[in-house]
């Protein structure tokens, strides 16, 4: 049986650290559209070149670009029993093209703009495994040292506040709408994704079970 699923959901609620841990234990791939994008920025392939500047800023990168880099991707092997959509769809336009796919469940995770700054602000990425911590409640430790694969800990540079406040609008004007969307649709679960990691998981596993 295949399983397709979309995490939606503000910058910052988590729906990275729900899908590593989802698709390792649905063993289906992640396929998370901002992993994909800052793997071409520090590859400076010309996507990667075009995207830089509206990653930097917090701006959504145009929908053509990161439409064909999913449908490329979604066309490998590893996707033909599922997938975990991260960060994709952003837009109704990106939801519009991909309607053919028939989605199992939209799983929208929800957190007060307060919880997402405070977490977007402590969050940590892997430069080697792109695994997150935050330091407040998923530390490395060491401090700065990926306890997975000893790589180097970094923060995004779109996760330093003024890129945040612009994230959070584009979020609220661009993504917000495809609650209402997916709602109709009938495919859309909600989340409470300020509580603890460990417990936003178990929601999300019984969401999608
Ligand atoms: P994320 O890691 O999901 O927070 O994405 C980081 C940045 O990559 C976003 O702020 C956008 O600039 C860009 N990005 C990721 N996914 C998309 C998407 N589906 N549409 C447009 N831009 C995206």
């Amino acid at each position: 049986m295949t399983k397709k699923i979309i995490l939606l959901g503000p910058p910052g609620v988590g729906k990275g650290t729900v899908a590593n841990k989802l698709t390792k234990k649905l063993n289906l791939p992640h396929i998370a559209t901002g992993d994909m994008l800052r793997d071409n920025t520090e590859k400076k392939t010309p996507l990667g070149i075009k995207a830089k500047s509206f990653m930097d800023k917090g701006l959504l990168v145009p929908d053509e670009v990161v439409i064909e880099m999913v449908r490329q991707r979604l066309k490998q092997d590893d996707c033909k029993d599922g997938f975990v959509l991260d960060g994709f769809p952003r837009t109704i336009n990106q939801a519009e093209q991909i309607n053919n796919l028939n989605f199992d469940e939209v799983v929208n995770l929800q957190a007060s703009d307060d919880i997402i700054v405070k977490r977007l602000n402590n969050r940590r990425v892997c430069s080697k495994c792109a695994f997150i911590f935050h330091l407040d409640y998923i530390k490395p430790k060491q401090e700065g040292i990926c306890d997975k694969c000893n790589g180097t800990l970094y923060q995004r540079e779109d996760d330093k506040a003024e890129a945040i406040k612009e994230r959070l609008k584009v979020y609220r004007s661009l993504t917000e709408p495809l609650i209402s969307y997916f709602k109709n649709k009938g495919i859309l679960v909600d989340v409470d994704g300020s509580k603890t990691p460990k417990e936003v998981f178990e929601s999300v596993v019984s969401a999608v079970s």
